[in-house]
């Protein structure tokens, strides 16, 4: 049952993340995200879409760690198992967000082992978040999302 919290957690994080993105980052808080999208009129190939340093759109990672943070501390002290499944979900999500998108995609960390890995749904994965930042129509501009993505990617 607990494990199935924290696969509810993780899932509900995407849904979090993808709307996120869509309504606040390039919405109220687009001077957040801003900086994310900085370098994207001069990239051509993945590799152009280099970071460096810290970005303002880092301070969102922040944001969504309170949660977590406070649903675990929470669930800890009073043994409220539930609590630390679905703080485990979404921390889990956290991780797996940092990885995939900043390391994998924008390869802000330079792990080569990690940035090499490629299969056919990770290949997918990137070409659906390239499409957000160099969008050659307005539906590959719609991509907010980041481990759900539309099924065309696949074959692209
Ligand atoms: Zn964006
Ligand atoms: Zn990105």
């Amino acid at each position: 049952m607990n494990i199935i919290l924290l696969i509810i957690s993780f899932l509900f994080m995407e849904f979090i993340a993808w709307s996120n993105h869509k309504y606040v980052m390039h919405g109220f808080l687009w001077k957040w995200h801003k900086d994310h999208h900085i370098n994207d009129k001069n990239s051509f190939t993945v590799d152009d879409l280099e970071f460096s340093g810290f970005e303002k759109n880092d301070l969102f990672f922040l944001i969504y760690a309170l949660p977590a943070i406070i649903l675990l501390l929470i669930g800890f002290k009073y043994n409220f198992y539930s609590f630390i499944f679905i703080g485990s979900g979404i921390t889990l999500y956290g991780f797996t967000y940092f990885f995939v998108h900043d390391i994998i995609i924008h390869k802000r960390i330079k792990i080569r082992y990690f940035m090499n890995i490629r299969n056919r749904y990770l290949n997918a994965l990137i070409n659906a978040h390239l499409a957000h930042h160099r969008p050659k129509s307005s539906e590959d501009f719609k991509n907010f999302g980041l481990l759900l993505f539309p099924k065309r990617f696949f074959s692209e």
